[in-house]
């Protein structure tokens, strides 16, 4: 049988008696974008070196692309084949099947539920997206479920629903890219890093590492706000370390003073703009002082930093995570930030926030296959309005949990897992816990078997990197000045019967008889493609793609995508869904303002969700040379607020909230606001027994709130940070996870031996 990567270029030669082959392909170890250069020797993979020919990373490769990519491709503990459940549900007890027989038994298992239930009551789950967004959302929208879930309504989803109602709009995916990003290859003079650390962390497929480093290199004006200064790369220039959950309130200061001291672009905001008169009315409500109570920030230096970003041109805002995931206030927030770009004059602009070209792909969601009165019943889209926009319409991840367990208002009993670990990834590990256990078919495809896994009842082996071609569909790589259509990965190794996302969905579609909407993998490939006038073959032969360049400005021609054809500071879609159309500062649900009494006894304020740029999320625990980087998880906390505590670094300490309470090692220092601390995210140890395999030790979501009540009113975004905890010196563990690790990393090699 030919492979896929048998009709990729190689460079071949023989040494000796080897044969050697070179690959230029597209990692996808994350996201992915950074172009590698992979050595295959006999037909095994080697060698994985960034490629200096790329122009996107030109050469440098994060730690998790070069021997950790390889290590997990080839790891010991990689699921290989399908298998079903024979014992009670987390017991480990496996029985290997065919694919087929899994197919055969989950297309089956899924119609009893539809006929017993209904469609809605088979939900389909989505980690990152990794290219499987709108394959998952077509055969959910056949099948007539609106129950699709995913981490983007806390991670970037914010960002995109927030764009997409104030600019884009009906240009979304048509023409425009419906985010705008910040335009590193434009020389900005002012760079502005709002809650997002994009050198250690990526998304919308803009690589942070190399061209942000650039950037900073060439000396912009270096502005942060964020309660965590970043590692450095230049001097920063005006750090505001701001109260978690008050970047509201902070960018509406922003606002007062550069519309006060007229500093706003006088041409955009009288010409693009609607809605910038009551803007100038709302802001008057938040005055420097004001400002400053509630941010606990200075406030000259607040006046300081919104005279600095709004008079050095170009300059850019590097949104991310710090403010998608606030709770209850994350689209106004995250709003302000895109109403900063907009009066400022820094929206399309080169060095600014620029929205970047989308290129022409046909989406293939069959989101008309959807009956209305189906998507009616999408979970949490009554009270959550901007979760069903489409293309990216989700159901609200907590508010399906709690629905597989109260049934109301209906109930839900299949749920098909592709690339998530669910129990580390949504707040309220107990609580996701108890529901993938009641389910009556829980199917997991993965890489490795996780928390998660070990609850399904069929589990099915994921390709990974270097073991899945398809054309990229989603988060299309931002590299100089061009959106890029590229290839994910590529499939230069086949090891036991691990499928790609997109092949096993295709089977499945298959198998509850929708044959006529599931062709082959290249058929859909040169279906999606042919908008563009180019066929996979053709793409396959470009290891960086093909560029779409950047069009800038391209408002003064066409005018905003929005219901009024402008950039609607003013929003006609939220006031029509009965929110707030105007930016404001809610406090939180947890603060020391909203819950004083609270805050007597947890007189710290946790966020979760810190980037370790040798983890991609949940992944890569198992992988040695990821490991060895950071052994266990390690909270952050100022030096003195330690010292003030009796605490020091390499201590443990207990971290508590009213949910619950982790035991951590702490680091100290002098760049984390003093009031704060600060965990990392998606920690399990894969050496620990299952099924938990330690969430309950490590996993920061153990401590996070679920209740829908505090989650963001318009999207739904969970409050992962900005919670209020305390904090005490323990006892050090007998066995800490670094001993334990390190024991069953010996362990395993004595073994092997
Ligand atoms: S940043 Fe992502 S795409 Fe780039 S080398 Fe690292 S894992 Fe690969």
């Amino acid at each position: 049988m030919e492979t896929q990567s048998q009709s990729r270029e190689a460079s071949v030669r023989l040494l000796g008696a080897d044969l050697v082959e070179q690959f230029k392909v597209v990692c996808r170890m994350c996201h992915g974008g950074c172009g590698t250069i992979v050595e295959r020797v006999n037909g095994a993979i080697k060698r994985v070196v960034g490629d200096r020919d790329n122009p996107i990373n030109r050469g440098a490769l994060c730690s998790k692309a070069g021997a950790a990519s390889i290590e997990q491709l080839y790891h010991p503990d990689r699921i290989d084949f399908p298998m079903m459940r024979v014992g009670e549900k987390g017991e480990g007890k496996w029985r290997r099947v065919s694919w087929d027989e899994a197919l055969d038994h989950i297309a089956g298992k899924m119609q009893e539920i539809k006929v017993a239930h209904g469609a809605e009551a088979v939900a389909f789950g989505r980690g990152t997206g990794i290219n499987n967004t709108h394959i998952v959302s077509r055969l959910a929208n056949l099948f007539g479920t609106p129950n699709v879930t995913a981490i983007a309504y806390f991670c970037y989803g914010p960002r995109v629903a927030v764009s997409k109602v104030t600019a884009t709009g009906n240009y979304s995916q048509k023409g425009w890219d419906t985010t705008p990003i910040a335009d590193f290859y434009g020389q900005p003079q002012c760079i502005v890093q709002w809650g997002s650390q994009k050198r250690t962390s990526n998304d919308h497929g803009l690589i942070g590492h190399t061209p942000m480093t650039d950037a900073l290199n060439r000396k912009p004006v270096n502005i942060v706000v964020d309660p965590r200064k970043p590692k450095p790369a230049g001097p920063v220039d005006i750090w505001l370390p701001l109260r978690p959950a008050t970047d509201a309130a902070m960018a509406l200061g922003w606002m007062n003073v550069i519309i006060e001291e007229e500093l706003y672009a006088k041409e955009f905001c009288e010409n693009y703009c609607h809605g910038f008169e009551e803007l100038c009315q709302r802001v008057k409500e938040y005055p420097l002082s004001k400002v400053a109570d509630i941010t606990w920030c200075d406030p000259e230096m607040i006046a300081h930093a919104a005279r600095t970003y709004a008079t050095t041109k170009p300059g850019c805002i590097v949104w991310g995570n710090g403010t998608d995931q606030l709770g209850n206030n994350t689209f106004q927030a995250t709003r302000s930030l895109l109403i900063l770009m907009g009066i400022t004059g820094n929206l399309d602009t080169p060095g600014g926030n620029a929205f970047y070209p989308a290129p022409k792909l046909n989406y293939f969601e069959l989101w008309d296959k959807l009956p209305p009165e189906q998507a009616a019943k999408r979970l949490g889209g009554d009270r959550f309005k901007a979760i069903n926009m489409t293309p990216y319409a989700y159901a609200h991840p907590p508010a399906l949990y709690q629905t597989i367990l109260s049934e109301k208002p209906y109930p839900v009993k299949g749920y098909i897992v592709v690339g998530n670990n669910t129990v580390t990834c949504f707040p309220n590990t107990r609580r996701i816990i108890d529901a993938m256990k009641k389910l009556d078919l829980l199917v997991v495809q993965d890489i490795f078997m996780t928390p998660t896994a070990e609850l399904a009842d069929i589990v099915l082996p994921a390709a990974g990197n270097l073991e899945r071609d398809e054309p990229r569909f989603h988060l299309l790589t931002k590299g100089p000045q061009a959106t890029f259509v590229d290839t994910v990965s590529s499939k230069l190794a086949e090891i036991g019967e691990r499928r790609s996302d997109w092949e096993f969905i295709i089977a499945l579609g298959r198998k509850l008889g929708y044959e006529e909407y599931f062709p082959t993998l290249e058929e859909f490939a040169n279906e999606g493609l042919k908008p563009m006038g180019i066929t996979w073959e053709d793409l396959k032969k470009r290891p960086h793609g093909v560029e779409v360049p950047v069009e800038y400005y391209k408002y003064r021609k066409m005018g905003f995508g929005t219901p009024t054809g402008k950039f609607e500071i003013y929003s006609t879609m939220m006031k029509e869904w009965g929110y707030d159309p105007l930016p404001a500062h809610v406090e939180p649900p947890e603060s020391p303002v909203s819950t004083p009494d609270r805050w007597k006894q947890y007189p710290l304020i946790l966020n979760t969700g810190a980037k370790q740029p040798m983890f991609w999320h949940s992944q890569g625990r198992q992988l040695k040379a990821l490991r060895s980087l950071n052994t266990e998880p390690i909270a952050e906390m100022h030096v003195k607020t330690a010292s003030d505590l009796g605490i020091q670094k390499d201590d443990y300490i207990w971290i508590e909230t009213v949910r619950g309470k982790l035991r951590m090692k702490v680091t100290v220092n002098e760049v984390t606001h003093e009031k704060v601390v600060t965990i990392p995210h998606g920690w399990w140890l894969p050496e620990a027994p299952g099924p938990d395999h330690g969430v309950f030790e490590v996993c920061s979501n153990v401590l996070v709130d679920d209740e829908l009540d505090n989650c963001d009113v318009v999207l739904g975004s969970s409050p992962l940070k900005a919670m209020l905890c305390r904090v005490s010196k323990a006892e050090a563990p007998e066995r800490s996870v670094t001993q334990r690790w390190k024991d069953s990393i010996a362990t395993n090699t004595v073994a092997a031996e």
